[in-house]
């Protein structure tokens, strides 16, 4: 695997690959590895010529810095596991490489952190960047379109795989890659431990007992998809059941929401007409102890 330390020469790397015809899988990540990311890669591998993956924890999607620091990092094993996983090229960089016209990379992390939704530059370009996510952590999706906007910039014309675990953020990504040509998204399953825990980089900092109550999170998404198969279309009554659950194991609940796909800003949607049924997801965002997870499943 080849291992390039800025965009630039990633670019140039992927515009070759481009002249031989080849087809470009991309994963864009944060780093420390587990096996949803790989899930991500193998299929990347699969469906393409050659696969390629950065690594960079953006500071403009954490609007905490002492999250920015503290998140997971280790380097020299993810570069183990995707060179076993078939990776053919992985890059990283530095802010100030992704962002060359900003003279000071520092105030732009300080934006970030610090200015409304609104006042951002990519404010509000799509439904997606309104709501759940967007109300309880400002600027984190601006700061996650900013980027991702850079990655794709940085790789051109190729299949980008990406989480459904990150749900908002697909409907993000997927609104974004419209401005380009030839990036196709595609939205994978999301993986899990045995117990039913999405897989997160974040996870490494929970204990086995925090680890077991953090279950509680998809349980709880169970719950509601086994009340909407008996028949409960009210996004009111699926949202209680799933807060209910949760409650009971004392977790901090940020949001528990059911919403259409593809009517993102309506909050109580409207499941009884027929073919809208397909796009019931149900998400939550909880804190268990100091770490804050985010799940989420289709209902249908
Ligand atoms: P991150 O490193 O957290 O930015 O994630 C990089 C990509 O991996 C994103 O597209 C995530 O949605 C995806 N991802 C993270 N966790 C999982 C998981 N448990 N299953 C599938 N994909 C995931």
């Amino acid at each position: 695997m080849l291992s390039l330390p800025d965009p630039q020469s990633a670019a140039e790397w992927c515009l070759q690959q481009r002249a031989q015809n080849k087809t470009i899988g991309y994963v864009p990540t944060m780093g420390a590895l587990h096996r949803g990311h790989l899930s991500l890669v193998e299929r990347a591998v699969s469906e393409n010529d050659i696969t390629c993956v950065s690594i960079f924890v953006n500071p403009l999607q954490f609007n905490r810095s002492d999250d920015l620091q503290k998140y997971p990092r280790d380097m020299e094993r993810d570069i183990a596991l995707l060179e076993s996983g078939g990776c053919d090229m992985l890059y990283s960089g530095t802010l100030a490489q992704f962002f060359p016209q900003e003279a000071d990379t520092e105030a732009l992390i300080e934006k970030f952190q610090h200015a409304s939704n609104e006042e951002l530059s990519v404010a509000n370009r799509c439904d997606a960047l309104h709501g759940l996510e967007s109300e309880f952590r400002p600027r984190h999706l601006h700061g996650v379109w900013a980027i991702v906007e850079r990655l794709f910039t940085t790789v051109g014309p190729c299949t980008a795989y990406f989480g459904e675990k990150d749900f908002q953020q697909t409907l993000v990504v997927k609104e974004l890659a419209k401005q380009f040509t030839d990036i196709n998204v595609v939205v994978c399953p999301t993986i899990r431990e045995a117990s039913g825990v999405a897989m997160s980089s974040r996870n490494s900092h929970l204990s086995d007992e925090q680890m077991h109550t953090a279950a509680k999170l998809y349980q709880s998404l169970l719950e509601a998809k086994k009340a909407w198969h008996a028949g409960v279309r009210a996004a009111s009554e699926l949202e209680t059941i799933m807060r209910t659950q949760l409650d009971d194991a004392n977790i901090r609940v940020e949001y528990v929401a059911v919403r259409d796909e593809t009517a993102w800003r309506e909050s109580s949607p409207d499941f009884t007409a027929n073919d809208s049924t397909q796009h019931a997801r149900a998400l939550v965002a909880a804190y268990v102890g100091e770490i804050r997870l985010i799940d989420n499943i289709r209902l249908e």
